[in-house]
């Protein structure tokens, strides 16, 4: 890895603001963007057509003189913080999109926490104030509530009324995000080797690998050897946002460039270095440590180790995502959690949320050192998956008392020989019977794993777990059976439970005690 040289005060100079768009679906994030791009970005290349390469330059008039914004193209907290589980923080700025006539929706509140747990300043776009039944007022109000106090009332967010159908305000809010970057003195040293971050990267049949890179320090050349994730090259050209070859690119600029020997991943880092050969010969170092990684699945976010970081001072904060099944539920949890907070150790509850546990809050997690806690709900299935890939620690409980508990223990680096939950498999409930003398009994289709009838099972509707014991038949036809894998049928019935429903979830688990390594 290379090692940086911190630069000099008199070495840095001004560098535009990377700028991410986020907010609740439909609430005009996409439309925002298009008007800030077909109606700011004056030049274009012959043709007229818009080149997306994954961020977009716009030169903006302020009373301070002329200035450039960098948006980046692909909306929403996702991407945002996809790329923050990789390692890479590339925005400088939120702006978060409300519909004035829809107010704060859960996405809103999700984009607002993953803004914050990133450190990142949001300014507020109070859109589609052209309709009707548009109250930013009330918008303000239920923003106040999840800690953005309007400037005008005493706080320090900026929120700006916009309608990106007309494009009324937009020019204030792009002033707005001028204004806000000069507070923060955004600045890097151009005078050396670029290094930045890869924003997207595909594989063209005629160009081969083309990558957009964006510049975070230094400037990037034409002909300059680079190594991108896994991968070297040489830059063969380099074009800007609107299309235009250029033959240099400096800090916070993205360019599209061709010369890469592969395509790498989107949130890689990239860094020049002194010859092709050079960066053939990292590239294939990097290939090398990557597959033994990949076998060993190094790091993993867990309880246990985040303690053992604490204990030894290299974390001061247990970051945790919450998910339950009703607002009360949330807050009372939040309470004791926070209460558990000592001199030495702060719990941190960054995001909280009804309903089950998405992709979005494990990529959260991942991004922010962060374990996920489910109070009454599961992970949905791209949950499992994304958290067995990012190694995030996912705890679900039933019983509030056993959260404080737990994390209590850990606290006090009493965590016991531990019983640990393994999930065996999954299966839909496809239809149900009434059977006289038994009871529901469900046709279940096993969707992953497998279903055993000695296991423990729950029961999960929309996410929320409505059931948690024992499985008192499993069937195949008629058949008695121990299991049933993947991909087959089964009838299934729980002990003492009869409210099963088509479409529920069957999970099925057992408890095995875990020896702990000292
Ligand atoms: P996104 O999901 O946040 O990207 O939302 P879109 O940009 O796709 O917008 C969703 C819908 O709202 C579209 O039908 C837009 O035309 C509409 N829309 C977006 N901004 C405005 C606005 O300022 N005023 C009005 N009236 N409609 C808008």
């Amino acid at each position: 890895e290379l090692v940086e040289t911190p630069d000099r005060e008199e070495e840095l100079e001004p560098r535009a603001p990377i700028i991410t768009v986020m907010g609740h679906v439909d609430h005009g994030k996409t439309t925002l963007l298009d008007y800030i791009r077909n109606t700011k970005v004056a030049e274009r290349e012959a043709g007229g057509i818009t080149q997306h390469i994954g961020a977009s330059v716009v030169d903006i008039d302020t009373s301070e003189g002329k200035k450039k914004l960098v948006f980046l193209d692909t909306p929403g907290h996702e991407a945002f913080t996809a790329m923050r589980a990789r390692g890479a923080q590339v925005t400088d700025i939120a702006v978060l999109v409300v519909a004035a006539d829809d107010g704060v929706m859960p996405q809103t509140v999700e984009a607002i926490n993953h803004a914050k747990a990133a450190g990142v300043p949001i300014i507020v776009a109070i859109n589609k104030i052209d309709k009707p039944g548009a109250n930013p007022e009330r918008v303000k109000q239920e923003l106040t509530q999840h800690g953005l106090i309007p400037e005008d009332w005493g706080g320090d967010t900026v929120m700006v009324p916009v309608s990106a159908k007309t494009g009324e305000g937009v020019d204030e809010l792009l002033e707005m995000i001028a204004l806000q970057a000069d507070l923060m003195e955004l600045k890097a040293n151009p005078n050396k080797p670029a290094r930045g971050v890869v924003l997207e990267a595909k594989l063209d049949k005629k160009r081969g690998p083309v990558a957009t890179l964006l510049v975070q320090s230094g400037t990037l050349k034409v002909g300059d050897a680079i190594v991108a994730g896994l991968y070297a090259g040489k830059i063969r050209a380099m074009f800007d946002d609107k299309g235009r070859p250029v033959k240099e690119a400096g800090p916070s600029m993205p360019v599209e460039v061709l010369g890469l020997e592969d395509v790498p991943l989107a949130g890689d880092k990239f860094y020049v270095v002194e010859s092709l050969e050079k960066a053939r010969e990292i590239a294939q170092k990097r290939q090398e440590l990557a597959r033994q990684s990949a076998l060993e699945r190094e790091k993993r976010i867990s309880l246990e180790d985040l303690f053992s970081q604490m204990k030894s001072g290299e974390v001061k904060e247990l970051n945790v995502v919450l998910k339950a099944d009703a607002q009360g539920s949330i807050e009372a949890i939040r309470k004791s959690l926070e209460e558990l907070s000592t001199d030495e150790v702060k719990v941190n509850v960054i995001h909280a949320g009804v309903g089950p546990i998405t992709e979005n809050d494990i990529m959260l997690a991942a991004a922010s050192n962060a374990i996920v806690i489910g109070f009454n709900v599961r992970p949905d299935s791209a949950a499992r998956k994304a958290a067995e890939r990012e190694k995030v620690d996912v705890r679900t409980y039933r019983v509030i008392y056993d959260i404080v508990d737990e994390v209590k223990k850990a606290m006090q680096g009493l965590l016991e020989p531990e019983e640990k939950e393994v999930y065996l498999g999954s299966a839909e409930v496809r239809a149900t019977f009434k059977v006289p003398k038994v009871g529901t009994v469900a046709g279940c289709y096993v969707r992953d794993g497998v279903i055993r009838r000695n296991a423990n099972v729950r029961l999960v509707r929309d996410g929320v777990v409505i059931y948690d014991g024992k499985i008192a038949s499993l069937k195949r036809f008629k058949e008695d059976v121990r299991e049933v894998q993947a991909g087959y049928e089964c009838g299934v019935g729980l002990e003492n439970f009869n409210d099963i429903k088509v479409g529920d979830i069957i999970e099925c688990y057992t408890i095995e005690k875990v020896q702990r390594e000292v």
